[in-house]
């Protein structure tokens, strides 16, 4: 009884980030700009009261009574994991005070106006100043949530949680040791041609065929849809609607097409959770207080790189595919094999905009940065001095020169909205994503749904052992069940160094 009234509370808090979630997809795909102001009120209300509901005494009353009467069950059941994650969520809310959260919002909010302005202007030191209070605010930040080694850590808790500056660095430090020798070698080869995918594709082609690539890799469309954005996202409402979002560019073809590949493999993560756990913690983020169903941001991160690169930038998946696509666009791609199409859309090119990078490059994008905001916070690092470690850095890893702030240190959005910690996600989804498909493709039954375009026992695969677990276990859990180890960056390097020897002949 007293766990029934304890999870109908929890529905309730689940109830109040879903209504959140689709205030936000509405303000990213329909809303008239004149709606923001008004919106962003709206947005910072839900978010209150979600936290206020989690927090206060008649939730504290309910799960104690819910922990009493589920003690006797096994620790690692549901009913006890679910009680333990609740705890462990209203205290972290409770350590950190409401006018500190409140103050970084307000940062935030103002900080992404100035920011824009700043990017548009090229003009670091317009903004840094905004930075400045918001690297202090999350360092008090992350004293109140506390850390054992580094403040940092308890930053990136929210996203990705038990990882620390220490568990990167060795893991940095591999990636580094096999990609630069790769990324050099392959600067010294001709690129593939890639002209015919810059001729105009009509868009609304473009997004059909996007959708049906989508359908066939196992986006149910009964739960879901796809809309126009400026930025793409994924964003679920419970895993009976679960929303994407692509932009399309006419002169850019691969950007629609793969990107909607991304975010649909966002979207199977939320589809397939398992329906029992609808509307329970183990779809809820308690911490970063989101209603979500995967386990951290890296672990997300791992099915859309996995659907996007793995299988959607694969030789074997345009072998199968290309015909239809050479269908949609007869002219554009008169006199293009599915080898040269292919060699196009992964073709390696360092630049400077990490939301642009390829496959290749995009790790020493994610490195920098998580490099740069550790210093930050540490205080090993100076807000005047940033661009010119941000630009030393790009130099080091990408062998670039950056002309202006706009393409540099101003390029990113997520300092302007108060938030430091996100970056290391990316990279840990790549790492993930090479480890969960070398094991999925050990099954037989993958294996030859890869070889002749059925794209179900991969996403059941993916299912059993990723997606309908919700948030039950922690990523390393589900990694270690998954392939038998937990993180390691092994088979993503095979995959690069495997994939890329045979693009470039290396
Ligand atoms: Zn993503």
């Amino acid at each position: 009884m007293g766990y029934n009234a304890f999870l109908e509370r929890m529905g309730e808090v689940n109830d109040l980030l879903n209504a959140e979630s689709i205030l936000k997809w509405d303000a990213r795909t329909m809303m008239p700009p004149g709606g923001a102001d008004t919106r962003a009120k709206q947005l910072a209300t839900l978010t209150v009261l979600a936290r206020d509901h989690l927090v206060a005494d008649e939730t504290r009353r309910l799960l104690e009574r819910a922990e009493a009467e589920t003690a006797s069950l096994p620790a690692d059941g549901v009913e006890r994991t679910i009680c333990a994650q609740v705890r462990e969520a209203i205290e972290y809310h409770l350590r950190i005070p409401a006018a500190l959260v409140h103050k970084r919002a307000e940062v935030g909010s103002i900080g992404q106006h100035i920011w824009a302005k700043a990017r548009a202007d090229s003009d670091f030191g317009s903004f840094a100043p905004v930075l400045e209070e918001t690297i202090t605010l999350n360092r008090e930040m992350a004293e109140c949530i506390g850390y054992e080694e580094h403040p940092y850590d308890a930053l990136m808790y929210r996203f990705e949680p038990g990882e620390t500056v220490r568990s990167l660095q060795p893991l940095f430090a591999a990636l580094r040791e096999g990609l630069l020798p790769l990324l050099k070698a392959i600067g010294e080869k001709e690129p593939p041609p890639v002209g015919f995918l810059e001729r105009p594709f009509p868009v609304a082609s473009q997004l059909e065929f996007a959708l049906k690539m989508a359908r066939k890799l196992g986006y149910d469309t009964d739960r879901g849809r796809l809309d126009l954005t400026v930025h793409p996202f994924e964003v679920s409402f419970t895993r009976n609607d679960v929303r994407i979002t692509t932009r399309v560019n006419d002169e850019w073809m691969p950007k629609s097409l793969f990107g909607t590949l991304h975010e649909t493999g966002h979207a199977l993560y939320e589809q397939y959770c398992d329906p029992a756990y609808t509307r329970t913690p183990l779809a809820t983020d308690l911490i970063g207080l989101y209603a979500v169903g995967g386990v951290s941001f890296g672990a997300h991160e791992s099915q859309s790189r996995l659907f996007e690169n793995h299988v959607g930038r694969s030789r074997e998946f345009w072998e199968l595919n290309y015909g239809e696509l050479r269908g949609t666009f007869p002219e554009q791609l008169e006199g293009i094999d599915t080898e040269t199409f292919w060699r196009a859309v992964n073709r390696v090119q360092p630049g400077l905009i990490r939301v642009e990078s390829d496959e290749l490059t995009y790790d020493f994008h994610v490195m920098l940065r998580v490099e740069i905001e550790a210093a930050l916070i540490d205080g090993s690092l100076s807000v005047p001095d940033l661009p010119e470690a941000w630009n030393a850095k790009v130099e080091e890893y990408l062998g670039l020169e950056v002309p202006n702030d706009r393409l540099g240190v101003l390029q990113d959005v997520h300092w302007s909205s108060g938030q430091v910690g996100t970056f290391c996600n990316y990279t840990i989804g790549n790492v993930m994503a090479g480890q969960l498909f070398a094991a999925a493709t050990k099954d037989d039954r993958v294996r030859n749904g890869l070889a002749n375009a059925d794209y179900l026992p991969l996403r059941e695969w993916m299912t059993e052992h990723i997606h309908r677990h919700g948030r039950r276990y922690s990523r390393d859990q589900l990694l270690e069940m998954a392939t038998g180890r937990t993180l390691d960056p092994t088979d993503y390097l095979e995959h690069l160094t495997r994939k890329y020897s045979d693009i470039y002949g290396i």
